[in-house]
């Protein structure tokens, strides 16, 4: 199996000001061809660190990818450190030379002489074409014939860099020996944490790599294989994990909640509205965030105000004198009034105390109620006692809201997160929940 080691070079990265996107760019790319990213090394624009990080990366693997330092200026120093390391003569690509002034050409400006540095590339490299700046990125072979390694070098640009990584360096990755097969299968998950899904997935017989990843208010897990048989192996790890985990399993692949209800709603022909207090639209939002969710979403009510929960959801004065704005009794009656007024198939009311104030010994902070009407079932509250800061509170009632319809789509029972009876005296937090 190959390899590979990531440097990223720049002062703005080690000082905080700009987040290395390069190499969680690169560092995925190589994974999906299967290579082994053996690290991510980070160093300033100084000449002793950048030996010292060249160093280490071609003792550690054997192709060593670097973006950043390629610039024209000063401070961009990675081909001199690179020719000085390895002993090569850095010499004017004349071709890339000539491409360098013809950009100036074009766009009408006299070109600074420190430019050409851009040009300079360390003698035997193989270029690496940048179509979209001026600084092409090389490669080359050092080590020793019994133990090659291989360096490729890229500008620091996101914009130039993928390009040039995924049209040129990763098919030539890839040719070189030793990649071998490699699939995934991502499942997506929610109302588990991840040391509960690690849990549940332990000890799962076969050779994968798993990887956790708590996003919240879900968890991923995604398996990796290598060699042959992929496609078998894949298919035998899914069934397991869909028997120890597949009541919090909603999708597999690249997706999220919203996506994945979408798509049912679109596939049975069916329409969602909300009647929202607490979440203040945020379910709409994520809905609408949904290419093509017209055809399912046909509207929100976003009823905060009591008086507005009356006049546009018709929940009766008398229940919400009775039992207070966050109750299951007026949630149920938010979802039917939502249901009636945008005239759907499935409505879900939500309504709780998102915090930090306005929390009571009986109806503490996190508290949130959630109706759900539906044609041909009869209408569905439960109350939850949920947890974290207000935008977790907003952000797990919308989870919870969109997971209902799914649920409601696909014939589930629901998945009870931290459910409680009612007029809970202390909030529970030993529940189950995302991350
Ligand atoms: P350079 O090639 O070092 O001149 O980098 C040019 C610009 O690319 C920098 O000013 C940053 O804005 C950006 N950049 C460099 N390295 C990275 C990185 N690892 N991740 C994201 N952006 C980067
Ligand atoms: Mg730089």
């Amino acid at each position: 199996m190959i390899d590979a080691a990531i440097i990223s070079t720049g002062d703005e990265l080690v000082t905080g000001r700009t987040t290395d996107t390069n190499a969680t760019f690169i560092a995925d790319r190589l994974m999906q061809i299967g290579v082994d990213v053996v690290g991510v090394m980070t160093v300033g624009d100084r000449p002793d660190r950048l030996r010292w990080v060249w160093t280490e990366a071609c003792k550690l693997a054997h192709v060593v990818i670097a973006t950043g330092g390629l610039g024209p200026t000063a401070d961009d120093l990675t081909t001199e450190t690179i020719g000085v390391l390895f002993g090569r003569e850095l010499v004017i690509d004349e071709e890339v030379g000539e491409r360098i002034r013809e950009l100036f050409r074009l766009f009408n400006r006299p070109m600074p002489e420190n430019n050409l540095k851009q040009a300079l590339i360390p003698e035997g490299a193989v270029i690496v074409p940048n179509t979209l700046g001026t600084a092409p990125g090389y490669r080359m072979q050092v080590g020793t014939p019994d133990d090659p390694r291989h360096i490729v070098v890229l500008p620091g640009v996101p914009r130039e860099m993928k390009p040039m990584l995924t049209e040129t360096v990763l098919p030539w990755i890839a040719g070189l020996a030793g990649t071998g097969r490699v699939g995934h299968r991502t499942f997506q998950t929610f109302g588990i944490s991840e040391s509960g899904l690690d849990a549940a997935l332990a000890g799962i017989p076969g050779e994968g790599r798993w990887q956790y990843r708590a996003n919240f208010p879900e968890v991923s897990v995604r398996v990796t294989v290598r060699g042959d048989d992929i496609d078998a192996r894949l298919e035998a790890f899914g069934r397991e994990v869909y028997a120890r985990a597949g009541q919090h399993i909603y999708g597999e692949g690249d997706t999220n909640m919203e996506a994945v209800v979408g798509g049912l709603l679109r596939e049975r022909g069916l329409t969602v509205a909300f009647g929202e207090s607490c979440t203040g639209g945020l379910v709409a939002h994520r809905l609408t965030n949904v290419s093509g969710s017209s055809s399912y979403f046909r509207g929100g009510i976003n009823a905060y105000a009591n008086g507005i929960k009356e006049r546009l959801l018709g929940v009766p004065a008398a229940l919400l004198e009775k039992h207070g704005a966050v109750s299951q009794e007026v949630a149920g009656a938010m979802a039917e009034g939502a249901r009636r007024a945008i005239e759907t198939d499935i409505a879900v009311g939500i309504t709780g105390i998102a915090g930090p104030d306005g929390g009571t010994e009986e109806k503490p902070v996190g508290l949130v109620c959630f109706g759900m009407a539906a044609k041909d079932a009869p209408t569905v509250t439960r109350q939850y006692q949920l947890w974290g800061n207000r935008e977790w509170v907003k952000l797990l009632a919308s989870q919870i809201a969109l997971d209902w319809v799914r649920r409601y789509v696909l014939g589930l029972p629901l998945l009870e997160i931290g459910r409680q009876g009612a007029a809970p005296k202390k909030p529970q937090q030993e529940s189950v929940g995302p991350g």
